[in-house]
């Protein structure tokens, strides 16, 4: 299958303050229609960073793409007159954020919001495109969704707000869905409910699915393959079974280690130690390495290369994979 979106060595910088900040410093990844790739690391890895440059939103606070290509069906998007890159953007490509609220215009009924779209982009009529809006709420499962098209965001709650700013995404039939952590904000079960809503979604339209999070709790069930990213790189790639069952890379094997599971109850988690680094200031050789368990001097003289082989489709960033592996 040839590939839907394809990043290769993306690099984004912001001017901090404390000097010049890199957020992606050589991201690598590829998603293929119907594919769901999940992005995963804690805050301040570059995941954000990584979707907002894909949709041409990083003016705020001012981030600049120095280096890397963006192929959206082969095409690089960066090299795109802004107009055709527009288009692209608004037409094929779509974004759900944490918080919803923020997302939508209080002033205005969802029905409305939604019906702008239609009738902006689809030329449709006022009426037609209400019917429109109403089919969306349906699909993403809000009960009563001819009344409730008539309300304001302020009145749903969080999940069901979350629910409309997907039927939003959905709107013009994006081929790629990027959805920033779209469920941190909400309760445990609340949580399950919208992974599970945005799986049936992918599945159904065969979108390609980008699910940025910091949490692996919740990317089991949605994802086909995992990226793994730690200090703007990505340290791992592989299938979600595989990332689960044999991480290479010792970050993704901390970060399994650090979820709850349910028959560990009072057990004590692990937690990584240390923090990620400050962008401004990464850790020579191997960004990870102080607060790696496996580290020894090679590591904190020479950078691992960006992908090792570990296997057919699955790469590792780590001098020492086959140790982690366990090989
Ligand atoms: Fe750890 Fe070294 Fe591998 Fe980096 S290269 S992840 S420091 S073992
Ligand atoms: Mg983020």
């Amino acid at each position: 299958r040839a590939p839907l979106l394809d990043v290769t060595d993306l690099h984004v910088e912001f001017r901090t303050q404390y000097g010049v900040a890199k957020a992606v410093n050589g991201a690598n990844f590829r998603l293929s229609p119907g594919e769901s790739l999940a992005i995963l690391g804690e805050s301040g890895c570059g995941k954000s960073v990584t979707a907002q440059a894909i949709m041409g939103i990083l003016d705020t606070p001012p981030g600049y793409i120095t280096q890397g290509e963006i192929r959206y069906r082969g095409v690089d998007l960066l090299k795109l007159k802004e107009d055709d890159r527009r288009k692209v953007r608004a037409n094929k490509i779509a974004m759900i954020f944490q918080d919803a609220l923020s997302a939508l215009n209080p002033v205005y009924t969802v029905g409305f919001q939604l019906s702008e779209l239609f009738r902006k982009h689809r030329g449709m009529s006022r009426a037609d495109a209400k019917k429109r809006s109403i089919d969306l709420l349906e699909q993403v499962k809000i009960p009563a969704a001819r009344t409730r098209v008539d309300d304001y965001p302020h009145q749903f709650s969080g999940g069901m707000r979350q629910r409309v700013m997907i039927a939003m995404a959905l709107a013009l039939d994006p081929e790629v869905l990027i959805a920033d952590e779209p469920t941190t904000a909400l309760d445990v079960t609340v949580q399950a409910q919208i992974m599970g809503l945005l799986a049936d979604l992918q599945r159904q339209r065969n979108m390609g699915l980008i699910l940025i999070t910091h949490d692996m709790g919740v990317v089991a069930d949605v994802a086909d393959r995992i990226s793994v990213m730690y200090a703007g790189k990505v340290v791992e790639e592989a299938g979600v079974y595989d990332i689960y069952s044999r991480p290479a890379h010792p970050y993704t094997r901390a970060l399994l280690e650090s979820i709850p599971r349910l028959d560990m109850k009072g057990q004590q988690l692990s937690v990584i130690r240390g923090l990620p680094p400050a962008l401004t200031d990464i850790p020579r050789g191997c960004a990870f390495n102080p607060r790696c368990a496996y580290a020894r001097d090679a590591c904190r003289q020479d950078p691992p290369p960006p992908a090792y082989a570990v296997a057919p489709q699955r790469t590792a960033r780590c001098h020492f994979f086959r140790e982690v592996i366990g090989e």
